[in-house]
């Protein structure tokens, strides 16, 4: 697990290098309360947006520890994330807004997103955060029974809720919802699509949710053909990528087709077109081509793939090209 074939890892994967979640103990209430006590321990607020709070100066967690937890946030309940640098850590989920507002003043930190600073932080740090983000959005999301209706508990420390009813007593565990992104590759172009309301420019490779009864590469060919028409054949995994905006794991494929005539089936894109490395190239220096956000993993595939073709850089090329 620790060595990792690709050229570079996805933003916010990777996390099993630092941390240990000890899943296996979440369960053991006393074991679980001893470290929320500890001197050691850390904790990280999310507020009611999914936002964090950040040292104002610098792109870093403010992780509270024991003394300000109890402070301020004593009477929430603490979810156990795990053992991270040594330290046992844990998440506040924070459900009042003026309260997460407080809590900015009294840290003395700014709250930030997601997706503004996931790039910024550390790796382990942005793992960490979408890891808290995607569990407090969870537990927010899941006050009733789905059977029943009844309300539920949190139980394991945050990870699984309880259905009260007698009756009833499901177990609700945290939902993730697989999406596939592919780049798919026909005679050395490659196919990107764009929605009508993105950037002017922006060409992002083509994604969807995995329905039920499908196969993850079932998925690619299903999606790669209503949206552009594209038949594909050989279908490869790539990487993937935790994308708790709000719930999903990006599964990244890259594929090769078998017919590239591009006919708009579903309307979910604006444009479907094949693009050449020196396509990309030249609309980066024009300014005809965005590629994906570099948070993404439709970014990884898009580098991935022009470095293998035509051992482009494409960080290089939109360093070279920002400050147009
Ligand atoms: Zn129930």
């Amino acid at each position: 697990m620790d060595r990792n074939p690709l050229p570079r890892l996805n933003t916010f994967a990777g996390l099993s290098h630092v941390l240990d979640r000890v899943a296996e103990r979440r369960d053991e209430s006393m074991w679980v309360g001893d470290l929320a006590a500890s001197a050691q321990a850390r904790y990280l607020a999310i507020d009611p947006l999914g936002e964090t709070y950040l040292h104002p100066g610098r792109p870093a967690l403010r992780w509270l520890d024991v003394a300000e937890r109890e402070r301020w946030l004593g009477d929430l309940k603490a979810s156990f994330l795990g053992f991270a640098h040594e330290q046992p850590r844990f998440l506040l989920t924070v459900d009042d807004d003026a309260r997460a507002a407080e809590l900015a003043t009294l840290l003395d930190a700014r709250r930030a997103s997601l997706r503004e600073v996931g790039l910024q932080l550390p790796a382990d740090e942005a793992g960490l955060f979408a890891y808290g983000k995607g569990l407090a959005h969870w537990q927010r999301e899941t006050r009733h029974c789905a059977y029943c209706g009844a309300p539920v508990v949190l139980v394991a420390s945050g990870h699984r809720a309880q259905c009260t009813n007698n009756d009833c007593g499901r177990m609700h565990f945290p939902r993730t919802d697989a999406a596939v992104i592919v780049i798919v590759e026909y005679e050395g172009r490659c196919l990107l699509g764009r929605q009508a309301g993105w950037p002017k420019g922006r060409y992002s490779t083509l994604a969807g949710f995995v329905e039920p009864g499908e196969a993850l590469e079932d998925a690619v060919r299903r999606e790669v053909a209503e949206e552009s028409g594209v038949l594909v054949g050989e279908v490869r995994y790539h990487s993937s990528q935790p994308w708790p905006l709000p719930q999903s794991l990006m599964v990244g494929f890259t594929a090769k087709a078998v017919s590239p005539e591009i006919r708009l089936r579903d309307r979910e894109l604006e444009e479907a077109r094949w693009f050449t490395p020196q396509d990309i190239v030249d609309g980066l220096a024009n300014g005809s081509f965005l590629p994906s956000p570099p948070l993404s993993v439709s970014y990884h595939l898009l580098s991935h793939w022009l470095q293998q073709q035509a051992g482009t850089d494409l960080d290089t090329l939109v360093a070279q090209y920002a400050r147009r």
